[in-house]
């Protein structure tokens, strides 16, 4: 089978500001922006006839509703992504569950139907995520970075004991999509300056959508049946010259013989070729 690729949009919006105290006007307005950039992805999407997942904290949902209305209405997928971009690890399992049930809760009255997907805000696990994950019934995640082209299973806590080799936890039923920071645009593109810390970012789009279509051409050359899984965000992406730059990388991707699909797709297809021994 050919190469498949997910495109994945993390509609932070305004959560992602939020959750790092940044909440005056200016960092604010750049998540305002994801709005009005989700409107030209569809319509990119749309041109193209692809098929993609965005995740969308609960956060999202409740105040760009039409946003979100006009991406499930474009058929693309939602799936869970927090409420207002918590770093998990600061959860206890009482406030990890409760979270994700209010973003099904919210996403399913949305969609019409319950999203099978989550993706944990800033790509890290707490010890309580894979329980809640299997409490909640999620068919997979796309947060971590245990292979790159291979959906796995997810696993339960591991242990660290000093003194010998780490002990991987008993697999779940939970599919994990794989994802890098390498196929992320937020590092490659966005400028972010705090008191401790500047993320440069302002890269050149197409020199990053280069890189991504290089994954692409490796994992078509020499593997079967990988899966590329890429994650953009509105407000990085949905700039002129970087959506231009989107749009080149789908049409090369396409060429090569790559199918898009969305993630919902893929992780069923997996769960039943990874769990069918
Ligand atoms: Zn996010």
């Amino acid at each position: 089978m050919t190469v498949q690729v997910c495109l994945t949009f993390d509609f932070d919006a305004l959560s992602l500001w939020l959750a790092r105290g940044a909440t005056t006007p200016g960092p604010l307005s750049r998540g305002e922006f994801a709005a009005e950039a989700v409107d030209r992805i569809l319509g990119l999407l749309e041109r193209r006839r692809v098929k993609a997942t965005f995740f969308v904290p609960a956060h999202t949902v409740q105040t760009y509703p039409d946003s979100c209305r006009a991406i499930v209405d474009a058929g693309h997928e939602i799936g869970l992504h927090g409420d207002r971009h918590e770093n998990v690890s600061t959860l206890d399992y009482r406030e990890e569950l409760g979270i994700n049930e209010k973003s099904i809760a919210l996403i399913t009255q949305l969609t019409g139907t319950r999203p099978l997907g989550h993706r944990t805000p800033s790509f890290d696990f707490s010890p309580h995520t894979v329980p809640v994950l299997e409490e909640i019934g999620i068919t997979y995640d796309s947060s971590l970075m245990g292979s790159d082209f291979f959906p796995y299973l997810l696993r339960g806590g591991g242990t660290d004991w000093i003194g010998s080799a780490y002990e991987f936890g008993e697999p779940t039923t939970v599919v994990e999509l794989p994802v890098s920071w390498t196929l992320d645009d937020y590092p490659h593109l966005e400028f972010y300056r705090s008191v401790d810390w500047v993320m440069p970012g302002l890269q050149d789009p197409r020199g990053m959508f280069d890189v991504f279509f290089e994954d692409v051409r490796f994992a078509h050359e020499e593997f079967e049946d990988p899966v590329v899984t890429v994650t953009l965000h509105p407000e990085v992406v949905g700039r002129g010259a970087r959506l231009r730059a989107l749009d080149e990388f789908i049409v090369r991707t396409m060429d090569l013989g790559a199918e898009f699909r969305r993630c919902d797709a893929v992780a069923l297809d997996r769960l039943h070729d990874l769990t069918a021994t």
